[in-house]
């Protein structure tokens, strides 16, 4: 086995979300030699922000032949993308095109009008990432409950309960209504998160690695946001299956690359287990400056279309790219 990687950067337009700004954003490509003239691509992207280990200790962890859970789901989705590329086959070739959330990241940066483009284009669902000013956000999301979104809030763990009870405390009948979920309202904890999904359903996210399996009587949340990108899928889907709950598969808010990996996924699981799976969301490439391979993904309203070529697409892109061998220690 033979790994390259390929640097690049993502420039954020939007502040992404209440744990970060607009600096851009470094990650790597991966490309894997896996023999038999089988090579699959992937990304790496750590977001230390929520805990990740940073992209220079990863590196540096691969080179000692260590792996992360992140480099892990990086080398599992390089073999599945050559799979794909030795058939000649693309991940739309097995699954059929899903209906993603509109993820808003600062909702400041949403102008007048523009939900309602919004709307016109397709989406059916907002996701909105809360907890840097709560005040202005409950107005925001007030105004696009009236306009019948479907609403996901994600504080990203940021809150606490009391913060939490007062917010939900001050919605509408009718915003309560609209709301989906709400994602990682204050970090985990059994016993508050089990009061939370009293007041709305509760899906958990970045909390996930606090929750002791098989400690709580009752479960205390109702969604399992599964990121392909740091999260073994397999078992992601047997805790769904054992505990009941609905699952959502998301992005990074990383490359493109890995974005229709996380499609791809999300195509495979949603053929799996139906109506267990909800609108994913990995439209996520708008959060940044718009480069080669972002334009390469063709989209219609919320869906995200074929990318040309084998895998997760774009083949000429990839094989332009710098590549640098790691030399393993
Ligand atoms: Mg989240």
């Amino acid at each position: 086995m033979k790994i390259s990687y390929s640097p690049y950067t993502l420039k954020p337009v939007v502040s992404l979300n209440a744990n970060s700004g607009v600096e851009p954003r470094q990650g790597v490509l991966l490309k894997v030699d896996w023999g038999d003239g089988k090579i699959g691509y992937s990304d790496l992207h750590p977001w230390p922000e929520l805990g990740d280990k940073t992209l220079d200790e990863q590196l540096s962890l691969l080179r000692d032949g260590k792996v992360t859970t992140q480099i892990e789901q990086s080398l599992w989705m390089a073999n599945r993308d050559a799979d794909l590329r030795s058939q000649n086959k693309n991940i739309f070739d097995h699954g059929t095109k899903l209906k993603n959330n509109f993820l808003i990241s600062d909702f400041r940066a949403i102008k007048l009008g523009q939900l309602d483009e919004i709307k016109q284009s397709g989406f059916t669902c907002l996701k909105i990432k809360v907890g840097r000013d709560l005040e202005a956000e409950t107005e925001f999301i007030s105004r696009a409950a009236g306009k019948d979104f479907m609403l996901r809030l994600d504080f990203n763990g940021t809150g606490t309960w009391q913060i939490f009870e007062r917010f939900i405390a001050s919605l509408d009948k009718l915003v309560l209504s609209r709301i989906e979920y709400v994602e990682d309202p204050f970090p985990y904890d059994d016993n508050s998160w089990a009061d939370a999904r009293k007041l709305v359903k509760i899906a958990i996210d970045n909390q996930f690695s606090r929750v002791r399996w098989g400690n709580f009587k009752r479960i205390p949340f109702d969604v399992l946001i599964v990121k392909p990108a740091k999260m073994d899928v397999d078992y992601a889907m047997q805790l769904c299956d054992k505990y009941m709950l609905q699952a959502t598969v998301t992005s990074y808010m990383d490359h493109p690359v890995g974005i229709m990996h996380a499609l791809g996924v999300a195509m495979e699981l949603k053929k799996a287990h139906g109506k267990r799976m909800l609108d994913p969301g990995c439209l996520t490439h708008h959060l940044y400056q718009m480069d080669m391979f972002g334009a390469s993904i063709p989209q219609q309203g919320p869906y995200l279309m074929r990318v040309e070529g084998t895998g997760v697409g774009f083949n000429g892109l990839l094989e332009k790219q710098a590549w640098y061998q790691i030399k393993l220690h």
